[in-house]
């Protein structure tokens, strides 16, 4: 429904082709008769600045973030969650108090998944990767309440940042393993892929033995299944896909926009068309 009193929401990137934010948002827009409209706005990063500015002036009341601006917008908003501030990046900006204010739900909609999954906290976690994905899986882990938690990435220094971090911030210890050493790890643990190998639906980040794997989380969500679920599916290891934590990273946002948290089966529904 598009009428002169829409409200325009949108997300801001560059590129933005692969993105199903756009139809999830505004299939669960029509869903509930809101009266609104999300829009791809492409940003090239030469223009970040003067494009952002911009949009301020513009009737936009809500967007969201992705690469390769999740850190950048941070200096042009008013107010940003304590969660964002220690991740580094939001993804959700919104209006409140004729003040933008940034969140990131990216950490909230990882989170849902761990509580609806139940895994054992008990059990010390891999993480595979330290982008930018890495570091909101890193803090959710940590909120849900694994104790042991392992990080490896392919450039060290990368990880070893994220582990001095939360060392100062939340005085817990992360052990760094080196990537070439990731296989050797022979604890029962939780596999988690925030790396970006598997995209291509063909390599994988991890081409160790599944005897001591007690799950596998990929948080890629298209393709489907990345040759690491396969793998998973093969060695008869229980796993999960990046689908969900999308689906709730885009409920949490409304929760900003709207004040409720969007509608996780109709969003599901239309993404699940997509890919
Ligand atoms: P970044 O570019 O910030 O990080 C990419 C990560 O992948 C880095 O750790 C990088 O290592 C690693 N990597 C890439 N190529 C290789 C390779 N050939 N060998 C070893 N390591 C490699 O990306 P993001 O963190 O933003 O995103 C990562 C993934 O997470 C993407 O696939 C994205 O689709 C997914 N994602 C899913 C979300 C969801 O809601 N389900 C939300 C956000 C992201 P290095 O540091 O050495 O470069």
């Amino acid at each position: 429904m598009v009428s002169p009193s829409t409200k325009l929401y949108g997300l801001i990137g560059y590129p933005l082709g692969h993105s199903i934010s756009f139809y999830i948002h505004n299939a669960a827009f029509r869903a509930l008769s809101i009266d609104a409209l999300y829009i791809n706005i492409p940003i090239e990063p030469e223009s970040f600045s003067k494009a952002i500015l911009g949009i301020k002036y513009l009737p936009i009341y809500g967007l969201n973030v992705t690469i390769p601006h999740k850190e950048r917008i941070i200096d042009f908003l008013d107010e940003i969650s304590v969660i964002s501030k220690l991740i580094g990046a939001v993804n959700t900006v919104y209006l409140e108090e004729n003040k933008w204010k940034g969140e990131n739900t990216d950490f909230g909609g990882f989170l849902e998944t761990l509580k609806e999954l139940k895994l054992d906290k008990d059990l010390p976690c891999l993480i595979l990767g330290a982008g930018g994905a890495a570091r909101a899986v890193v803090y959710a882990v940590i909120e849900y309440g694994f104790k042991e938690i392992y990080l490896t990435n392919r450039t060290y220094g990368r990880a070893e940042r994220i582990a001095e971090e939360v060392k100062k911030n939340k005085n817990i210890e992360i052990k760094i393993i080196p990537w070439q050493e990731r296989h050797k790890v022979d604890e029962k643990l939780i596999l988690i892929n925030t790396t970006s190998i598997g995209l291509d639906s063909k390599s994988t980040p991890w081409n160790g033995n599944f005897k001591s794997i007690a799950f596998v989380y990929d948080i890629i969500y298209n393709p489907k299944e990345t040759p690491l679920l396969s793998l998973a599916k093969e060695n008869n290891v229980p796993f999960k896909n990046g689908l969900d934590m999308l689906i709730y990273q885009a409920c949490l946002s409304w929760n900003k926009w709207f004040g409720f948290i969007g509608p996780f089966e109709i969003m599901k529904r239309e993404a699940e068309k997509l890919l």
